[in-house]
């Protein structure tokens, strides 16, 4: 049995943790390049994972399916925050892109992540705000998932799970969305994958351990570029501020 007001209270705690408030929509990737010690890896992973977290003593690491949404991924990423903070189960978890028919610690996480996201309350008052007392339309659902940057399948669940959809609503709101999105003036950007040249990259610990080892000398420039195209970085090898001769001011 999931208890929803018990990860509803995990999501706050972990949003102040992070130095978020309890309610407002967030920068996930943002918040999330703050947690000490974590190395986060995009990668495409396949049409059936969504991520991957991997912790113990030594290690934090924390991969999202870069192929997928953006919006999925912010979701995904949620998602692997609570195998990070809140599942002692085991030290490695293989995380399912289905959002549905999963195993309980799955489910929680899935609950967690939606929470952590979209607040149970500050859902709660925007569905009053945008729908009043009307059942909501497509274009509310979009309304709501754009400002809160929840992926499109995980609002419709939720809005399932807290009885403002029913069932056979899902199917049919589930068709158009991007384009209904476009006409109502948002952006697409929460419905589609990043870049190709931007599906492999590490971020995090792991790049500011290369960055110790190269300021100490203690390994070769050959070794530093090895551990960096290890990790996808190129741009970093090769310099990614070519187009700009890395003088220009960055505003
Ligand atoms: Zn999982």
């Amino acid at each position: 049995m999931i208890d929803k007001l018990d990860l509803n209270t995990k999501a706050q705690e972990l949003r102040l943790l992070l130095g978020e408030d309890a309610n407002s929509p967030i920068d996930i990737f943002s918040l999330v390049s703050q947690i000490e010690g974590l190395t986060l890896v995009y990668y495409p992973l396949g049409e059936n994972i969504s991520g991957m977290c991997v912790r113990d003593d030594k290690v934090k690491l924390i991969a999202v399916n870069s192929t997928m949404s953006y919006g999925r991924q912010r979701f995904s990423l949620a998602h692997e925050l609570y195998h990070l903070y809140f599942d002692d189960s085991t030290g490695f978890n293989v995380c399912a892109k289905k959002l549905d028919s999963k195993s309980e610690v799955e489910k929680r996480a899935d609950q967690f992540a939606s929470y952590f996201i979209a607040p149970y309350g500050a859902l709660k008052a925007m569905v009053k705000k945008i729908c009043g007392t009307a059942f909501p339309s497509l274009q509310d659902v979009i309304a709501l998932e754009q400002y809160f940057g929840l992926s499109h399948q995980a609002m419709l669940w939720r809005l399932l799970s807290e009885g403002y959809l029913m069932k056979p609503d899902m199917d049919q709101y589930s068709l158009g969305v991007v384009s209904t999105a476009r006409s109502l003036g948002y952006d697409d950007k929460l419905y589609r994958p990043v870049l190709v040249e931007s599906q492999k990259r590490t971020y995090g610990y792991y790049l500011k351990q290369v960055e110790k080892l190269r300021q100490k000398d203690m390994v070769s420039s050959g070794k530093i570029d090895e551990l960096l195209l290890d990790a996808f970085r190129e741009d970093i090898v090769f310099g990614g501020e070519e187009e700009t001769g890395g003088n220009a001011v960055i505003d």
